[in-house]
């Protein structure tokens, strides 16, 4: 049986990144899945990058303008995650960020976990974290574990680096009303969030190896925004 995977990639502004995070995608060793491209508005620095990919059949893209005003009044990329889980198709989803790549078996080594265990809802696995500088070059780098099954993986596991079911989403839905909750208080760690919610109906499975690497660069979103408080990030500082 053929199990087709949904990818969610949230982007926004990383011209000197996305055409490696694209390039992580169609190099998959595994053929059988949908990107989904949620765009927040970027450059055309960002969009050129982008457009050459666009003709695989199995990628698209979904642009969003978003006035100044209110980029911040909700966590974008969980707002732009909702409107993805809207539109895949795939039976397992992830997530992507445009400063990540996926190793090229990160799909097929999660796949065959859930081929080989029904039972099995939601997968993790190990990341490579890797600080660059201005000018991208790694300035320190750690790996970050999966070892163990995780009851309460919010904070323990990072975005990209997570694999689950659809057959939770109507689950998640009932419960919350919502997917993933994009409260500008969450900026940092919506993912966590919905960590929470998935963690209500399955435990993380650990897959030990690393599968993903992950690169913190000073113009993150989080590098900009962490000396403020969280209350002020709601749009005001802006209007
Ligand atoms: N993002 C977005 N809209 C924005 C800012 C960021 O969709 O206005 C997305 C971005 O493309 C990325 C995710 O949110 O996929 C996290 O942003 P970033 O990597 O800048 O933050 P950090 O890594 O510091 O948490
Ligand atoms: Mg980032």
């Amino acid at each position: 049986m053929i199990m087709k995977v949904s990818v969610i990639l949230t982007s926004y502004n990383k011209p000197d990144f996305i055409d490696r995070v694209l390039k992580s995608m169609v190099e998959q060793t595994y053929p059988h899945w949908e990107l989904l491209i949620m765009d927040d508005g970027s450059e055309q620095g960002t969009i050129q990058k982008i457009q050459p990919y666009l003709s695989d059949e199995r990628i698209q893209l979904y642009s969003h303008t978003v006035h100044p005003a209110k980029r911040l009044l909700t966590a974008r990329y969980a707002t732009l995650i909702n409107e993805a889980l809207t539109r895949i198709t795939g039976e397992l989803i992830c997530y992507l960020t445009d400063d990540t790549v996926y190793h090229k078996d990160r799909l097929l080594k999660m796949v065959d976990v859930f081929r080989s265990k029904p039972h099995i809802d939601i997968v993790y696995s190990s990341q490579r974290v890797v600080h660059v500088n201005q000018h991208l070059v790694e300035t320190m780098s750690f790996v970050r574990e999966a070892n163990q099954i995780l009851e309460h993986a919010s904070f323990q596991v990072d975005h990209c680096s997570v694999m689950h079911r659809s057959r939770l989403l109507p689950l998640i839905y009932e419960k919350y009303g919502q997917y993933w909750d994009d409260e500008p208080k969450h900026w940092h760690h919506a993912d966590s969030v919905f960590w929470m919610r998935l963690n209500h109906f399955a435990s993380f499975f650990p897959l030990k190896a690393v599968l993903d690497t992950t690169y913190k660069t000073p113009h993150s979103f989080h590098h900009q925004f962490s000396s403020m408080p969280y209350d002020l990030i709601d749009g005001t500082i802006i209007e």
